[in-house]
């Protein structure tokens, strides 16, 4: 990252949950940014609190969940603490979503140029006419063939790939700084995958738009990313370039999901598996989240919480083997 201020970012940020019997933590201290075009790719299994960060960022969390601490800035305005009307203006305008199954982000009711014309019209001061052209165009540029016929058609009529370009189409209404798409292709079928990640990735080329992916995939981390960013029970555990982290990963965490990523090189062997479970909020155990899954845990790993802390090379990463504290007690 450069030193200039970054499109997205986000300092300690706490998620909690209140239930009657406990206030559980989903979010603990998650800091990271994204620059402006850059593409920055989070993964980890179910439940690691991707989607929510996701979701804090843009405000969505339900009760009783809410951020009880941290900042997050875009471009420098600090939009966590906003009312809740100057916040629905960000969302969509600035920073746009793209969830995991179109239908969540499609009527079924309604013709999808309905839809499109009145998300542009929401943002953007332009007459009906103005806007039914402007939905043709976009929908040409996330590749809806014949536009102009297709546009009156219901989402219903469209493949789940196709539809997932109108919700695309959706998200890029009114010219958005940052997209956050939520697992975008999980839905789909792998052909169509490659097609709707090159799409996305082609467009913040072209419109210098940046990203924020979810996904439980390295294998689509490493195809479109330029940082990823590894989460594990609600904390970063690794943090730096994707091509370092594919090729070198320092945490075990991101080791293992690396080395559950198909390659041609490896396809005689079998695909490395992390032995165990995701903990669930109720039951993360205390010192290193992963200690209990972990091969190489020593003396410190049950006790102390590591912290993520940057390493020489950029990377940042929070494993009791990278600190110089543990050196004497490491296996
Ligand atoms: Fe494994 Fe210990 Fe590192 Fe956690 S801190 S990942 S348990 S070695």
């Amino acid at each position: 990252m450069s030193g200039s201020v970054p499109l997205l970012d986000v300092r300690d940020l706490v998620v909690e949950f209140q239930t009657p019997d406990a206030t559980l933590r989903a979010l603990d201290g998650i800091t990271f940014s994204i620059a402006p075009g850059e593409i920055l790719g989070v993964v980890g299994e179910s439940g690691a609190g991707k989607s929510l960060t996701g979701l804090a960022i843009s405000r969505l969390i339900q009760p009783p969940g809410k951020i009880v601490a941290g900042e997050v800035r875009l471009n420098g305005q600090r939009i966590d603490a906003l009312p809740d009307r100057a916040m629905r203006r960000i969302r969509g305008k600035r920073i746009a979503m793209v969830f995991q199954d179109p239908q969540t982000s499609l009527d079924p009711l309604f013709p999808i140029g309905d839809q499109i014309v009145e998300t542009i019209r929401a943002h953007l001061d332009l007459s009906r006419r103005a806007a039914r052209a402007r939905a043709i165009a976009l929908l040409e540029e996330v590749g809806i063939p014949s536009p102009a016929a297709r546009i009156d058609a219901y989402p219903h009529e469209f493949s789940g790939g196709m539809r997932q370009r109108v919700v695309i189409a959706l998200a890029l209404c009114a010219e958005p700084e940052l997209i956050i798409a939520d697992e975008p292709t999980t839905a789909l079928d792998v052909a169509v995958q490659a097609q709707i990640l090159d799409l996305l990735a082609r467009l913040c080329r072209d419109r210098g738009m940046a990203m924020m992916l979810v996904t439980h995939d390295m294998g689509v981390i490493s195809e479109i990313t330029q940082r990823v960013a590894v989460m594990y029970a609600g904390r970063i555990v690794e943090l730096g370039a994707t091509a370092e982290i594919t090729a070198q990963a320092r945490h075990p965490y991101s080791e293992g999901l690396m080395g559950a990523i198909p390659t041609l090189e490896a396809r005689t062997e079998p695909l490395l598996q992390i032995p165990g479970t995701m903990p669930r909020l109720t039951a993360i155990p205390q010192g290193c989240a992963f200690h209990p899954r972990c091969t190489r845990a020593f003396a410190p790993c049950d006790i102390i919480r590591p912290a993520l802390r940057p390493l020489p090379d950029g990377h940042a990463v929070a494993c009791h083997l990278h600190d110089p504290t543990h050196k004497e007690t490491r296996p």
